[in-house]
């Protein structure tokens, strides 16, 4: 069978759509035809060259669809089931599996920057060669081959263009207050960067009762929509004193919790500094793997504890049908993320507009 897809030969290149030829299904892959797929922030570093990988890569790791087929051994997922994709696939018993930490899992770290499923193989190829998965979903296509620990079943009710955000941003953004720093009731989080990752954190931290959330950001349209998401406070960094601004709405002490989603040195610092003795810092945002990033040392003492997460300590299996149901009862907002709905034909319009900072999440809908 063959099907369309959006593929990055060179980078720094516009994105090909043509289509690819699909192999024999592995017995434990999950066939999905994709309704809906956001474009994020790791696909543009693929594309901009910020992350190498080989090519020619299909990107998209934020995908909702349909299952049309299973291999010989799927117990998980059944055709005609919908799903969101989990870009973080598990063997189940590596190492890290067996210590519950599949987001570590060890066959995933190394297949994966390889550009093939857990099998060490791609499905996919293009006259004759062979065409790469990103993070084991590539999911800017009309279907995509997944693990089936990636095929994650959610309630039908949901709409697949919103559910397909639950499967990056959303699960990594609200994870962060949920899972990773485990934010409780009546205390007050800051969250660094109002985009799709912070906005979720926001409503994170509402999810979880806190008292006090406060969002730091350079944009105010962006301050204005973490309002709507749940914080009360929103302090633009460029006019005023952020880490002064927060210790002024927390009693003088500094946050309770610190979720930075802002991704520059500016921010990693920020975290720990506006962060009171004892805090607990997520850092989600990223910059260059090789670059040097300082802290004024005295800003790490006070027994702090500082965490990096790359997917909020994703549990796809609980988290996603439960993202989905406090989507469809009205507690977590989805709708607000999208700025833009794109055909496939488009999709290098959604990365350009993503590159100006102009889009929250741009979704391909799909079939
Ligand atoms: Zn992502
Ligand atoms: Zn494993």
């Amino acid at each position: 069978m063959n099907f369309r897809a959006a593929v990055l030969h060179e980078v720094g290149r516009p994105l090909v759509v043509e289509r690819v030829t699909l192999g024999p299904l592995g017995p434990h892959d999950v066939l999905v035809r994709l309704r809906a797929s956001g474009l994020c922030h790791t696909d543009l570093e693929v594309i901009e060259g910020a992350l190498a990988y080989p090519l020619p890569i299909i990107l998209g790791h934020e995908g909702a669809g349909v299952v049309e087929a299973v291999g010989a051994a799927v117990t998980l997922a059944r055709p005609g089931d919908h799903v969101v994709c989990s870009w973080n696939p598990h063997c189940g018993h590596c190492f890290y599996c067996d210590r519950g930490e599949p987001i570590l899992c060890e066959v995933f770290t190394r297949t994966q920057p390889q550009g093939h499923l857990l099998d060490g193989a791609s499905r996919l190829s293009l006259n004759g060669l062979e065409v790469r998965h990103f993070s084991a979903v590539s999911s800017h296509a009309e279907c995509c081959v997944v693990h089936e620990s990636s095929a994650v079943v959610v309630p039908r009710e949901i709409p697949f263009d919103r559910a397909c955000l639950i499967g990056c941003g959303v699960m990594t953004g609200v994870g962060a207050a949920t899972r990773v720093a485990r934010v409780t009731p009546g205390s007050s989080v800051l969250v660094i960067g109002a985009g799709a990752v912070g906005l979720n954190a926001v409503q994170g931290a509402r999810l979880s009762g806190a008292e006090t959330i406060i969002a730091v950001d350079v944009d105010d349209r962006k301050l204005e929509l973490a309002r709507v998401f749940g914080a009360a406070h929103g302090i633009n960094a460029l006019r005023d004193d952020a880490t002064a601004s927060v210790r002024r709405l927390t009693g003088g002490r500094g946050a309770d919790y610190v979720l930075e989603a802002g991704g520059r040195e500016a921010t990693f610092r920020l975290a720990v500094e506006a962060a009171r003795p004892g805090a607990t810092v997520v850092f989600l945002g990223k910059v260059n793997v090789d670059q040097q990033v300082a802290f004024r040392w005295g800003s790490l003492m006070g027994e702090k504890r500082l965490v990096r997460s790359s997917y909020g300590g994703a549990r796809p299996r609980q988290d996603f049908p439960w993202l989905a149901r406090e989507y469809l009862e009205g507690r977590l907002k989805l709708d607000e993320l999208i700025t833009q709905r794109l055909p496939l034909e488009q999709i290098n319009d959604g990365f350009a507009g993503m590159a100006k900072g102009a889009v929250v999440r741009a979704v391909l809908t799909l079939n």
